[in-house]
């Protein structure tokens, strides 16, 4: 072999692995997979009618039925969730705005919630609640969560899809699909592999209550709507646990609007204007007796009472912002005393969604033995995402279980905590201070602020009152985890008005 031939040849070599490389580089780049998660999901929006479709949505309305499961609020202690009846459901939510009506088929609205103007709540047709801005950005999150709208915003430029994986749902082949969405959280959207459909939104988020949390949305029955096809049946899972699930049995798109139901009630329109901007929990302090106070917020309350050397709270409801505001409370009330003792009444999580800010400052959390479970879980959380106080401190938390009673005292002042369990809750406790003639209770007997016409008695309020009366109790304020101050009369005349 002549040398020019050995050239020739290693010429031709480095040409073809050149080639070669090239290819290899044009493949990789059409295989990144950032692009082949973009495809993917591009697929998905095909099979539910096309991107331009459904860019189009403006507004979809559902009628339906919801079942909800509250969970870690189970009427007994051992049951991880209270599972509510089937109810009728039917939403409309106009994108445009963005905004939401519930309403009843035969007419009326349930809530309405104004991504600008702010919305209410019609409690049972008793009272009508304004929404704060809390409330309101929950809303909102739901919205870009709904799946018409989700693809659209996955798409946009404002999302970041990062790769794409393989798994299998029930038997079912799926792409994942990993997109860092427009709220900053990185969702795993699941598209079936033979129909192009999203069958599964999964995610965790950071939780007021619950920190890290796990959560599920499962799509499936999907149904043609005009040129679009969506679910007709989601199912909403927490922490691997079913929390809600709807079912559809009509949707459509793109209705003429009932203006008129978007609007609100002449009565509480300054309320709702108001509170849609305030984000802040709103604490009005009562002082019930000398050292004893009541702190009312719109949701949730709590008691607190000043002994000799220490400050005893009753009930850590809601979350860390709202005991961060019983605390400052406290401070601007009795002073800098330690808080020894925190009693919370059942074991359901809105009054124990607060407890973890007092565990972080060493309180002894008092509880019934039978709510011990919920609230080591509750202390036990992971709060990694955004760490709150107890999560920094880490504390050992310090839990005194009672059976049937315990009397805290300091020789002057005596506060009774008793056992009273109730169909609403096994391990429910009362707190009791005899010279004040007080009694806090959570759950049993509730009247909303603003509320008219006959309060409701249910069986807890029955339960209620034969504690008391029973015990031999006096009793002339009825301080509760809900709603307003009450005064023993009017639990008679509830319970008189519900015979
Ligand atoms: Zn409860």
């Amino acid at each position: 072999m002549r040398v020019s031939d050995l050239k020739q040849e290693y010429g031709l070599f480095v040409l073809a692995i050149s080639l070669m490389t090239l290819l290899q580089l044009g493949c990789a780049t059409q295989q990144t997979p950032a692009r082949q998660g973009r495809e993917t999901l591009e697929e998905a929006a095909q099979a539910m009618g096309g991107l331009e479709a459904l860019s189009a949505i403006e507004n979809i309305t559902r009628q339906g039925t919801v079942q909800t499961s509250s969970l870690r609020h189970g009427r007994l202690s051992t049951e991880s969730a209270w599972v509510q009846p089937v109810r009728p459901f039917n939403q409309t939510i106009d994108f445009t705005v963005p905004r939401e009506l519930t309403f009843r088929i035969s007419g009326g609205v349930v809530s309405m919630a104004d991504g600008v103007k702010g919305g209410y709540r019609d409690i049972a047709g008793r009272t009508l609640t304004s929404l704060d801005a809390n409330q309101l950005g929950e809303y909102r999150t739901h919205w870009n969560r709904d799946i018409a709208r989700f693809l659209v915003h996955a798409l946009g430029e404002e999302s970041g899809i990062e790769g794409v994986s393989k798994s299998v749902l029930e038997g079912q082949p799926q792409q994942v699909v990993q997109v860092r969405y427009i709220d900053g959280i990185l969702y795993r959207v699941y598209v079936q592999d033979s129909s192009h459909l999203i069958s599964k939104l999964e995610f965790t988020e950071a939780h007021p209550r619950y920190g890290d949390l796990d959560r599920e949305r499962i799509f499936s029955d999907y149904q043609e709507v005009g040129n679009l096809k969506l679910p007709f049946s989601v199912v909403y899972k927490d922490m691997g646990e079913v929390a809600q699930v709807r079912e559809w049995s009509e949707i459509s798109v793109n209705d003429e609007l009932q203006e008129y139901l978007f609007e609100i009630p002449e009565a509480i329109r300054e309320s709702v204007h108001s509170l849609a901007q305030i984000e802040a929990i709103q604490m009005t302090p009562t002082e019930l007796a000398p050292g004893v106070y009541f702190g009312e917020t719109k949701g949730m309350n709590s008691m607190w009472v000043e002994f000799e050397d220490f400050v005893v709270v009753v009930e850590g409801p809601n979350n860390e912002k709202q005991s961060l505001e019983t605390l400052r409370q406290i401070r601007e009330t009795i002073g800098e005393k330690p808080i020894r003792y925190l009693v919370t009444t059942h074991h359901h999580e809105d009054h124990n969604g607060g407890i973890r800010t007092y565990a972080a400052q060493g309180t002894t959390i008092i509880t019934h033995l039978k709510s011990e479970p919920a609230i080591r879980e509750h202390l036990a959380y992971p709060f990694t995402l955004e760490p709150d106080r107890f999560a920094q401190s880490r504390q050992e938390p310090q839990i005194e279980s009672i059976t049937d009673r315990k009397t805290i005292s300091d020789g002057t002042r005596n506060l009774e905590v008793v056992h009273v369990p109730t169909a609403h809750a096994d391990s429910n406790l009362l707190i009791y201070l005899p010279r004040e003639r007080v009694v806090f209770e959570s759950d049993m007997f509730t009247i909303l602020r603003g509320e008219t016409g006959t309060p409701m008695a249910p069986a807890p309020a029955k339960a209620l009152y034969d504690a008391v009366t029973q015990a031999g109790w006096k009793v002339n304020q009825i301080v509760p985890g809900h709603g307003r101050l009450l005064q023993w009369s009017e639990l008679v005349a509830g319970l008189e008005a519900s015979e």
